[in-house]
């Protein structure tokens, strides 16, 4: 790339997740080599625990990858093998193929005006053959869990959370990953808490849920080492667990940080009447919001997404431009008008917690004027 291309404001500046930070993170490369601390070690229990104290959940379990852990969260929540699984299109691909590895048919949905799981939809969905309903707390929101727990319990339904974007977000309260069976959060290096690598957590509320996801995320086995079913080898690296345990402890002031860039979006995107902005930080009293995204629509989507391109602003189309569902190599046949038409107009800003607030001013006064030559 030549200097005149290369972005100044880019999506995500992958190299910052270590130079931010490179002498405490080498410190501690330094101190789990030489203990040869690899694999479920001290560090992993500890940051387990940590976590699971974080959500106020009873069970933490480090996975390999989020993606790992909702198919590890299926089949401990008891999800059966050709049952159906309700999900939100609007997610990553990670979703239905998690529902698929489980051995259970992925059922798409569209989503509501706030782009996560519609309760609606999702109850049209049920058949006879539904077991479970996985909605994914999207952008670092977390869905009305009351509607789609009333739901669930109406149908006798099991609830697994996709948290993978939402660890820290919030419903009444309540954090995402802990309504239902169980869950996963991702710690892919550009999710809210990352590490340098891939990861992941399965978060369980209920004990025996929780052993289920302990002995299939590490060949069937016990606390004790034995052997009591079919397991899979998921499991989080001690030297990852090591690295998040660190940056949990900063978690916080991540949060805020992107809380507070969001509001300066917010301000700064107000009155561009081609804009449908996400909800503001505090926009109401039962969302705590974590901003994963900044996910907007956006009239003549991809005219402002070149625009930005020619002032080196990176931005991204969610999951490659298309919902699940219109991927048609997987075969689900489902018609989402609304999710279809929703994919024509969504655009992600930059959003991480190393951007100045001056770039995100930079970005909004791009979209501006971008609506402005407008004629
Ligand atoms: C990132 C992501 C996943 C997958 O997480 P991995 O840790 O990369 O497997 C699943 N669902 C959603 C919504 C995600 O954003």
């Amino acid at each position: 790339m030549t200097p005149a291309l290369a972005q100044s404001i880019p999506f995500f500046p992958y190299p910052q997740a270590f130079l931010r930070e490179e002498e405490d993170l080498t410190e501690i490369f330094r101190d789990v080599g030489r203990r040869g601390a690899f694999v479920m070690q001290e560090d992993l229990r500890r940051f387990e625990e940590n976590l699971a104290r974080f959500l106020g959940a009873r069970r933490a379990i480090g996975v390999a990858n989020a993606t790992d852990g909702l198919s590890i969260a299926l089949r401990a929540a008891g999800v059966e093998a050709r049952s159906e699984v309700i999900f939100s299109s609007h997610t990553m691909v990670a979703t239905a193929a998690a529902i698929h590895f489980a051995g259970a048919i992925p059922v798409a949905v569209e989503c509501g005006a706030d782009h996560l799981m519609d309760a609606a939809a999702a109850e049209a969905a049920i058949t006879s053959r539904t077991s479970a309903i996985l909605p994914t707390q999207l952008n670092g929101r977390t869905a009305d869990m009351e509607a789609l727990g009333r739901l669930a319990s109406r149908h006798g339904l099991v609830v697994v959370e996709d948290a993978a974007q939402a660890l820290g977000s919030r419903f009444k309260d309540q954090f995402a990953g802990t309504f239902g069976a169980a869950a996963a959060v991702s710690f892919f290096p550009a999710k809210v808490l990352g590490c340098l690598g891939d990861g992941g957590a399965v978060i369980a509320n209920d004990e025996r849920v929780g052993e289920r996801a302990i002995a299939l995320h590490d060949h069937g086995r016990d606390a004790q080492g034995n052997v009591t079913g079919w397991g899979l080898n998921s499991r989080l690296d001690n030297l990852q667990a090591a690295i998040l345990d660190y940056r949990l402890r900063k978690f916080d002031a991540v949060i805020e940080r992107r809380r507070r860039l969001a509001r300066v979006y917010h301000a700064a995107l107000e009155g561009v009447a081609e804009v449908v902005r996400p909800p503001a930080p505090d926009a109401d009293a039962a969302h705590f919001d974590v901003y994963q995204n900044y996910e907007m629509e956006a009239e003549r989507r991809d005219a402002l997404r070149e625009f930005l391109s020619a002032r080196g602003i990176g931005t991204l189309l969610p999951w490659g431009g298309r919902a699940v569902h219109q991927w048609e190599a997987l075969g689900l046949q489902a018609r989402l008008p609304a999710t279809e038409k929703l994919f024509k107009r969504v655009l992600l800003l930059p959003m991480h917690a190393w951007l100045s607030e001056e770039d995100v001013e930079t970005v909004a006064g791009a979209v501006r004027e971008f609506y402005r030559g407008r004629t």
